[in-house]
């Protein structure tokens, strides 16, 4: 599904982005009026879009797209963030379809996904089916029924050939005759798939014969078989029975996308996108251990913006947030792979660093200090205090112990003019 959503404010896409991450097409963005029109000359699902934008109002973009034929019956959903009860009136009339509070979130990010559910079950079926048959005519028969469906087919006549294309191509169904050529029988076939650990471990099998026996069919169907389908087979009974394999082997795909999301929001801040203070104390507790046990020296780098109450209060708290965000990408930009940084208060952050110690501790604060000085996140001067603390060669300490000394070395930082480094002595 494609969504476009025009949003002016860099905070609130990335916002969005972090919101919509399960979807399976990046949202695409806008920022203004005149973008918005030319992102939404290509085929697209669903519409978002803020209220005030650079160049004009969303309203007026609503009318705009509804006078157009090809956007005429898109979705179009509101983002807001009054509370005004005349807003919604004057959505309808602009022929808004939805209206959402920015501070709602969650409730959209339903909306688009049911949105995204209803738009695949109403198109045709797509996927990939392997078909393993030794009859010539069978095999003609269902790969038209198949086909036209929507269905891509490959077929073989053996459970040995089979077997090699499963190990090599992902499948959406693989429909499996008892009797085939070779000495694998189909029965085989389903407990070779359904016992080898590979991509095509959890394919819905629909397994077919024309054999009567009652014992047969229970022992494909403990074999790991999800369905049966007797020979001679209806047209209709194979689409139905294939199209309902493949929904429901999607639906589950898609349940396990958005646990996948789930479980990444539970560890993000939302603000900035890093850990959240929660998966860093897991995480953290575990690296330390870890640490200890290898003799594998390790800092922890506690990070706190300067006088940040005075931006918050010179520019507005939606500036604050902003300069959070994009300190936080400063942060994340000057780690490597295997730092892990995380958000863990207001404007306070922690980064954890493996393998570094000493000069090499002091050189990469010293480095982020300077580099969140430079950048200026959000056009604004911004300095961060940093407090350094450091194990070194399997001597033991716990989490805890470590934040303490960092935080007592922040303290120094600031206490001796801060946008500066100091490390603990531990
Ligand atoms: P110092 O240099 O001593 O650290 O001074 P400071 O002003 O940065 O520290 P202080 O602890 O006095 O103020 C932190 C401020 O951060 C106060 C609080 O309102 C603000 N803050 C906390 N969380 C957020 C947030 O999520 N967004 C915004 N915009 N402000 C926040
Ligand atoms: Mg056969
Ligand atoms: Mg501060
Ligand atoms: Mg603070």
């Amino acid at each position: 599904m494609r969504v476009v959503a025009v949003i002016g404010s860099s905070f609130f896409r990335h916002l969005l982005e972090s919101h919509l991450g399960f979807l399976q097409t990046p949202l695409v963005f806008a920022t203004s009026i005149a973008e918005a029109l030319t992102a939404t000359s290509v085929a697209t699902d669903l519409i978002l879009l803020e209220r005030h934008l650079a160049d004009g109002e969303g309203l007026d973009l609503s009318r705009a797209l509804r006078a157009r034929p090809d956007t005429a019956g898109i979705p179009i959903v509101l983002l807001t963030s009054s509370a005004d009860p005349d807003i919604c009136t004057a959505s309808l009339e602009a022929g808004i379809t939805e209206v959402f509070s920015k501070y709602e979130l969650e409730a959209l990010s339903d909306y688009v996904s049911q949105h995204e559910s209803r738009l695949s079950a109403a198109t045709r079926l797509s996927g990939k089916a392997l078909l393993v048959e030794d009859s010539t005519p069978v095999v003609r028969f269902m790969r038209t029924v198949l086909e036209r469906i929507g269905m891509r087919v490959d077929t073989f006549p053996s459970g040995e050939q089979a077997l090699e294309a499963l190990g090599a191509r992902n499948y959406d169904v693989a429909l499996i005759d008892v009797l085939l050529e070779g000495r694998m029988t189909g029965l085989h076939l389903v407990r070779a798939i359904r016992g080898k650990e590979g991509r095509n471990q959890r394919v819905p099998i629909l397994a077919m014969s024309s054999m009567e026996d009652a014992a047969r069919r229970i022992e494909l169907l403990r074999g790991g078989a999800n369905d049966f389908l007797a020979k001679p087979m209806l047209e209709e009974e194979l689409a139905a029975r294939v199209r309902n394999m493949v929904r429901l082997k999607r639906l589950l795909e898609e349940t396990e996308a958005q646990r996948d999301h789930m479980r990444k929001l539970a560890m993000t801040d939302q603000l900035t996108g890093l850990f959240n203070r929660h998966y860093l104390a897991e995480i953290a507790c575990r690296r330390i251990a870890e640490a200890g046990r290898h003799h594998i020296p390790l800092s922890l780098m506690m990070l706190d913006i300067d006088h940040f109450k005075r931006i918050n209060d010179t520019h507005g708290h939606d500036v604050g947030d902003a300069v959070l965000a994009d300190t936080a990408a400063v942060i994340r930009d000057t780690c490597r792979e295997g730092d892990v940084a995380a958000r863990t208060g207001g404007e306070e952050f922690v980064v954890l660093l493996i393998n570094t110690v000493g000069e090499r501790a002091l050189a990469f604060a010293e480095a982020m200090r300077a580099q969140v000085e430079t950048r200026q996140p959000s056009g604004i001067p911004v300095t961060v205090s940093i407090g350094v603390a450091e194990i070194c060669n399997g001597s033991s300490t716990s989490f805890e112990a470590m934040c303490k000394a960092a935080d007592q070395a922040l303290y120094r930082a600031k206490e001796s003019g801060r946008n500066r480094v100091v490390v603990a002595s531990l």
